[in-house]
């Protein structure tokens, strides 16, 4: 027992309550991973989106690099003067269009759009005049984190003071910035002697990487204040800015894109090296409101997600310029989750909103109860059947045991009278016993054993054949009356042979039932034999038989000595099979443990019961209840 009980506790118990706990402690976790896995799901929708933006861009500089090389087809210098006219009656994104010959190593011309042309271009002019004619540098941005072969690497880095940060060097990748610090760092060294470094601004730093306009909340629900260094870093942009000359930033590039800052306001410039004439650079700048509405249908999200959350293209100060559900409102600074577009559109992003944010909690609410609820069912169930299994177990060594003991017990109860019989039956056969008294006594005795052996062989043959459901019974009308009077009458002799006083109360009226008379008639027996085996010396035995009429009629046939009685936590289990409220060895008293469980499935059999109540004055009642079928059954 101690052995089976181990293995379930360490193979069954032990690892089912770790799981439990195990899967508790994830519980707690619940509205974490739903957020994690919406971020990864919304995150995938926003990359797509900035990807798409980025492309969308690209597709319209070689559309502007197709119609410059068409516009210079025929008379290249001369469609150089008229660039800027040309281009905006052509092409609807162009603001201003410009024109730049190069000529020397680090010299251009502004060739186009004169201060005439309008306001427009008087304005472009004064923003862009002396980056554009190469005398003085801008700040121009690419994507740190670009992936790539060829690598570069930006040297003499200094301090943005506005940003505060330390001298640091950057890896820049395989972008065409990158090439264009190449070739600057080539100029630099070169000609070191016609170009100070230092007075022409030749110097490219990288500034220190911005912080983003946006802090996307995806399944990290602490609050800005509270970032961790890791999550500050996480939420750097990875445009960063450098500063660059106009002919440095083209390089021997053909075409390219440009991204300004002026007066905190974006600017955006296409720009194209002629295929036949390499030293005309045509350009234009582009206008944001209309480069926007041709954005507008690409900010959209999935059909599919359409209820679940809003996408919106956010300008450097993540302000919304377009949005994919109109009126939506939410805190644009803290989406659930967003992407730079990249150094076409710098610090620009493609953000994810919740339209519902707190379906998201009542979802890993939900997820939690309903995990909870499961844990707790299996915990149950883990804890039931285990209860189950070692009251079973316990059960089963209870009853194994007391086999044994019936063993034992029905041997030595077999023993006893057969000893007898041989014993009293070699006298007489020997001719030793001349007394007719004492011959007629032993002949009592061995008559009275000889009934003993076969009660016992009738229980144990009765008890075998009720195990496995093959006990019948020959039901039929019989008189309760007649068959309790015939078994005290064959059991009286024995009984007074032993010095016991049997009073026995009858009623003359027949009792009708509808019964197996010799299986009533056992019952009868065993009670009697019972009242005479725990006697302890009061030899007073008594047997009454009543009708009675309610709850419905039924008759009573009373065994009541005044012998050691029942122990009263016993009452019940003294009808159990194999159980002996008084041990063989203790009290010296021989049973099977059998009687009484064969008693009461008799009587349960016929309708009836059999209960043990304690006699006032000390001593055992047995009551035998059958219940009266008809006068006439
Ligand atoms: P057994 O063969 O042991 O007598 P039974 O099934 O007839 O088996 O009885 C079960 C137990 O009930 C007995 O072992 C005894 O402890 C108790 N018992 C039965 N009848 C009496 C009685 N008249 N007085 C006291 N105890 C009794």
């Amino acid at each position: 027992m101690k052995k089976v009980a181990l293995v379930f506790v360490v193979a069954v118990l032990v690892p089912s309550l770790v799981l439990a706990w195990l899967a508790v402690r994830s519980l707690r976790d619940q509205q974490f991973l739903l957020e994690r896995q919406q971020s990864l799901l919304y995150q995938r929708v926003t990359d797509a989106l900035a990807k798409n933006v980025s492309n969308q861009l690209a597709t319209e500089q070689q559309k502007f690099s197709q119609l410059a090389e068409m516009l210079a087809r025929k008379n290249p210098r001369e469609a150089a003067i008229q660039f800027d006219n040309q281009i905006r009656q052509r092409w609807p994104l162009a603001e201003v269009g410009f024109s730049v010959t190069l000529s020397g190593i680090a010299t251009c011309t502004l060739t186009c759009p004169t201060p005439t042309a309008g306001p427009e271009a008087q304005r472009f002019l004064t923003d862009n005049g002396g980056f554009l004619g190469n005398q003085e540098s801008a700040e121009v941005y690419w994507n740190a984190n670009l992936k790539g072969g060829n690598q570069a690497t930006v040297i003499n880095a200094k301090t943005d003071p506005q940003m505060n940060a330390a001298p640091q060097q950057v890896q820049v990748e395989n972008s065409s910035v990158a090439q264009v610090l190449q070739s600057a760092q080539k100029i630099s060294q070169t000609n070191q002697s016609s170009l100070n470094s230092q007075s022409a601004g030749l110097n490219f730093y990288a500034a220190k990487t911005k912080q983003r306009a946006v802090n996307p909340q995806g399944g990290n629900k602490q609050v800005v204040d509270n970032q961790s260094p890791e999550q500050l870093d996480n939420n750097l942009s990875k445009v960063v800015p450098a500063e660059a000359e106009f002919r440095q930033l083209i390089g021997d590039e053909t075409d390219g894109m440009l991204a300004r800052f002026l007066q905190n306001k974006l600017k955006l410039m296409f720009w194209h090296r002629l295929n036949n004439d390499p030293n005309l650079i045509f350009g234009a700048q582009l206008n944001l409101n209309r480069v926007i509405d041709g954005l507008r249908d690409l900010v959209q999200a999935d059909p599919e997600l359409r209820d679940e959350i809003c996408v919106a293209l956010l300008d450097d100060n993540a302000k919304p310029v377009t949005i994919s559900r109109s009126g939506f409102q939410s805190n644009w600074k803290h989406p659930f989750v967003s992407t730079e577009v990249g150094e076409a559109l710098p610090h620009w992003e493609i953000a994810a909103y919740l339209v519902n944010p707190a379906s998201l909690t009542q979802a890993a609410h939900t997820a939690k109860l309903t995990l909870g609820l499961l844990i707790a069912v299996l915990v149950l169930a883990i804890g039931v059947g285990s209860w189950l299994i070692v009251r079973s177990l316990g059960v089963e060594l209870k009853l194994a045991r007391q086999k044994t003991d019936f063993v034992s017990n029905v041997s030595h109860e077999l023993k006893t009278p057969l000893t007898s019989i041989r014993m009293f039956s070699e006298l007489l056969a020997e001719g030793r016993v001349t007394e007719p008294a004492k011959q007629k006594s032993y002949l009592q005795i061995i008559t009275a054993e000889a009934a003993r052996l076969t009660r016992l062989i009738n229980n144990v043959l009765d008890f075998s054949r009720m195990e496995s459901g093959e006990k019948k019974y020959n039901f039929q009308p019989c008189d309760l009356a007649e068959v309790a009077r015939n078994a005290a009458q064959t059991f009286r002799p024995h009984l007074e042979a032993n010095g016991f006083k049997f009073d026995c109360a009858l009623p003359d009226a027949a009792i009708p039932v509808r019964g197996d008379g010799d299986a009533l008639s056992q019952i009868i027996v065993n009670l009697l034999s019972n009242a005479e085996k725990y006697s302890n010396g009061q030899k007073e035995i008594s047997m009454q038989v009543n009708r009675r009429e309610s709850p419905l009629p039924y008759v009573e046939i009373k065994v009541l000595d005044r012998g050691t009685g029942v122990p009263r936590d016993c009452a019940e289990k003294i009808f159990e099979k194999f159980y002996r409220a008084h041990d063989s060895l203790s009290s010296g008293i021989q049973g099977s443990g059998l009687g009484l469980t064969i008693a009461r499935q008799i009587a349960r059999a016929h309708g009836g019961d059999v209960v043990y109540e304690s006699r006032e004055g000390g001593g055992s009642c047995f009551s035998l209840r059958i219940p009266i079928r008809g006068e006439t059954a």
